[in-house]
């Protein structure tokens, strides 16, 4: 089946938008916020609980499966979604941002990036072409194109021709397709630089996109920017197509895209956190650590509903997670993403319910009063 997109509803005092994705593998509702599956696995969670939580499409990371176990056995077993027993959709990211956090020797050209693999030293090619041809083989619904994800804080000239040899990538990406029920996104970058981020969209705006994200945010350049930067590039995106913010993912982070009008993100917020013991909850973060939750009695959070918060207290919770038990990871993520995934239910039902204004302004006096963390009262 092809990908489409169907814009259902815009809230007209914010930007926020609820929309339908279809892919070949389902429908999503958005916004959707996708979990982090690095190596072709949420971390400590299975493809059944995240079903159960409602999980509707997950980030699997090129670079990693290119790496290990290669492009080759997972297509020879059937693609993406068979080798990894998840059903759902699965959105690819080009690997470009893997390639220069953890590739050793990087060197960007033109033609693409050279890299060493951290795994073992060897040496790699990543081109546009090469890495459309990739997510081709891996079999996921949606591909992205290889960019580079610019660090912070970086000089104008730099930004400027990172910016712009994505854009080039950017076509030589499209030319590169060949099949035809993978969607392929462009990344809107420019760094924090605003007039950097409308010349790269002009570039790209025109090219035949099945969507477009904006990457280059939350790389340490504080809330403040990323919101205005964030909030500036979403109004260059057309409308009648998926906007994706890339890597960003806290709660109010989410609350904030999604009102400026995002559809899809993802981040290993929820899922890091929950293996270092830390909990989102209704009544801000937790980390379970503490020795004020030795004899809790209480759920990770009153009011989920999750599998964890049914059946565990915090003290049996801090209990595994001081015991060194596999069992606290497990049930950590699954509260965590339960968490994620709730609030997303909830931001799509506002804005079908036009109580989005609403449900904002409860967000930011609970925030307020709450102090700490900033963690929605969800
Ligand atoms: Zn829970």
């Amino acid at each position: 089946m092809a990908f489409s997109f169907t814009l259902i509803k815009k809230d007209s005092p914010t930007g926020a938008r609820l929309g339908r994705l279809v892919t070949a593998h389902g429908e999503v509702e958005t916004p959707a916020f996708m979990p982090v599956g690095t190596a072709g696995s949420v971390k400590a969670i299975s493809p059944r609980d995240l079903e159960e939580i409602g999980c509707q499409m997950i980030l699997a990371n090129t670079y990693h499966l290119y790496l290990r176990p290669g492009v080759e056995v997972i297509r020879e077993l059937g693609g993406l979604h068979r080798f990894t027993g998840w059903s759902r959709s699965i959105l690819t990211d080009s690997g470009g941002y893997q390639v220069f956090s953890l590739g050793a020797l990087r060197k960007i050209t033109e033609e693409g990036v050279h890299f060493q693999s951290h795994l073992d030293g060897s040496s790699h090619l990543l081109t546009p072409e090469r890495v459309v041809q990739i997510q081709e083989q891996l079999g996921s619904d949606i591909a992205m194109v290889l960019d580079e994800c610019i660090p912070h804080p970086e000089s104008r000239e730099y930004v400027r021709a990172s910016t712009l040899r994505t854009a080039r990538w950017a076509e030589r990406s499209l030319k590169a397709r060949i099949k035809g029920d993978q969607a392929l996104f462009g990344i809107i970058q420019g760094g924090m630089y605003e007039d950097l981020r409308l010349e790269c969209a002009r570039e790209m705006i025109p090219m035949p996109f099945d969507g477009f994200a904006v990457g280059g945010l939350g790389v340490g350049e504080g809330e403040s920017t990323l919101h205005t930067v964030g909030a500036f590039a979403v109004g260059l995106l057309p409308e009648d197509r998926p906007r994706y913010l890339m890597g960003v993912g806290r709660p109010e982070d989410l609350i904030f895209a999604v009102r400026s009008g995002y559809d899809l993100f993802d981040c290993v917020l929820p899922t890091r956190n929950a293996r270092n013991g830390s909990l989102f909850t209704s009544t801000g973060k937790i980390n379970i650590r503490r020795a004020e939750y030795a004899s809790d009695p209480r759920p990770a959070d009153e009011s989920c509903e999750c599998y964890c918060c049914r059946h565990f207290s915090r003290a049996y919770l801090r209990h595994l997670h001081q015991a060194g038990e596999i069992l606290a990871a497990y049930l950590l993520t699954l509260h965590n993403l339960a968490f994620y995934h709730r609030l997303m239910e909830r931001l799509r039902r506002a804005i079908r319910e036009d109580r989005f204004q609403e449900l904002n302004t409860e967000f930011r006096s609970q925030n307020s009063e709450l102090g700490r963390d900033g963690s929605p009262d969800f």
